[in-house]
């Protein structure tokens, strides 16, 4: 029989473990599905592992052959108390072997990191999970509530053949299911020399995917031409590109800034918002993408022969809306774009924003300061988007927190989709023992 220390330390050296050989496993997600072809090794992967250790697993597809899912469910003490879903993301975005310092499929362990696509969105929650689940089945742990396990596929490319599909036609998967937690959230900034905040993620922006469309007069490229789709359309993504949407900060915002205001006596003028904000570090990065909605153009197409005017020219925008201005959000597209534009959204998922309180919240906090006394948990919005967007449907609170203690000068959400994406050894292990602590006592 182990001792709750040997558990432990067995629990923290099963995460780097199995952080580092999700990552051999090149679940790519390319946005195609038939090149997207990794997944269903990776969740045979994660089945086996809790099988192993006597978990009842459901694996499943979400609408097409290799999307795989795994979901497993721990009981509780109290089955009154509606389930927590922690849930992760097997699918990783492309890496180029050529930019990398390591073959980005490699999961390799050196100079005190574990290496690879992946590393932090998100095998090494996915790794962290599994080690406390294995711990947790194997010790006999039972957890205050029951926890639901989902490893799923597909949130790479917007969750349609992942969290999406499983929400429309498994709802059943996430029966009694009232709270959830996932990326992306849980991580350090250093405020100062010994003073941590930890990041709950509690909103996130909307994404919506839009293509324009200006029809013309077809015509030759030699004569006179007053209606010509590839002229208006440029003239309206130019006047949608250079537009900046207001200042809004929203409730979720403000608590963020009021909380580092309160930890670090910056001030955020509201004058110059975007100014103070710079001066958080690189973690400005995010914030800044949440004082307003944007719009950028991303795609152009259009036209055939040098000295045809086609009759259709069309564009991609890329808009992310905050909480609560999707109305407002419309109405400014349609002012700016004016009445020759037609509009269509390509995807279309709406903000996602819950509150930074209650038992939960709690819980996460007394987890955190348990393993890094004087830490301080801050709420915080999400610029990008992630399986949150398809859970919150089914009315369950979503939550971003995969915890990890980051070295001060590390630029941590520069490796999401970045060239030698890498997570500290030492960052798996004390997540594992917060994610340990938490799931006991959530
Ligand atoms: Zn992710």
């Amino acid at each position: 029989m182990n001792s709750p220390t040997d558990t432990t330390a067995l629990a923290q050296d099963e995460a780097v473990q199995l952080t580092s050989e999700l990552i051999r496993i090149d679940t790519t997600n390319t946005g195609e599905p038939d090149t997207t072809v990794g997944e269903q090794a990776a969740a045979e992967y994660v089945a086996g592992k809790l099988a192993e250790v006597g978990y009842d697993v459901t694996s499943l597809e979400s609408g097409a052959k290799g999307r795989a899912n795994v979901f497993a469910r721990l009981e509780g003490a109290d089955p009154a108390r509606g389930a927590l879903l922690v849930h992760g993301h097997l699918d990783v975005v492309p890496a180029d072997p050529t930019e990398w310092s390591v073959h980005p499929f490699s999961g390799a362990i050196q100079d005190g990191y574990i290496w690879g696509r992946g590393a932090v969105d998100m095998k090494d929650m996915v790794g962290m999970t599994l080690a406390v689940a294995r711990r947790f089945k194997r010790d006999g742990v039972v957890p205050p509530r029951d926890l639901v396990f989902a490893f799923l596929a597909d949130e790479e490319a917007g969750g349609a053949l992942g969290a999406q599909w499983l929400v429309d036609h498994r709802p059943d998967l996430f029966a009694g299911v009232t709270e959830a937690v996932g990326e992306v959230g849980g991580f350090s900034i250093t405020l100062a020399d010994d003073l941590r905040a930890y990041t709950i993620e509690i909103a996130e922006k909307g994404i919506a995917w839009m293509r324009l469309r200006v029809r013309g007069r077809a015509g030759h490229g030699s004569m006179l031409h007053d209606d010509n789709a590839v002229t208006k359309l440029a003239a309206a993504v130019a006047r949608l590109g250079q537009h900046q949407f207001p200042l809004v900060v929203t409730d979720s915002v403000r608590a963020f800034l009021d909380s580092m205001t309160e930890l670090t006596g910056l001030e955020f003028d509201e004058d110059d918002l975007a100014g103070s904000v710079a001066k958080l570090g690189p973690f400005a990065r995010v914030v800044g993408a949440t004082l307003r909605d944007t719009a950028n153009p991303t795609m152009l197409t259009a036209g055939y022969k040098a000295n045809v005017i086609p009759s259709v020219a069309e564009a991609v925008v890329d808009c992310r809306v905050l909480p609560g201005r999707e109305a407002a959000f419309e109405r400014e597209l349609d002012e700016i774009l004016g009445p020759d534009v037609e509009r269509e959204w390509i995807t279309h998922l709406p903000s996602v924003e819950t509150t930074f309180d209650g038992p939960l919240v709690d819980a996460m906090t007394a987890a955190v300061q348990a393993e890094d006394p004087g830490a301080r948990t801050v709420p915080y919005v999400l610029s990008g988007g992630t399986d949150a967007k398809a859970i919150h449907t089914l009315g369950i609170r979503c939550f971003g927190f995969a915890p990890l203690r980051l070295p001060p000068d590390f630029d941590f959400t520069a490796l999401f989709h970045g060239v030698d994406e890498r997570v500290p050894v030492d960052a798996v292990r004390f997540g594992t023992r917060v994610l340990d602590r938490f799931l006991r006592s959530c």
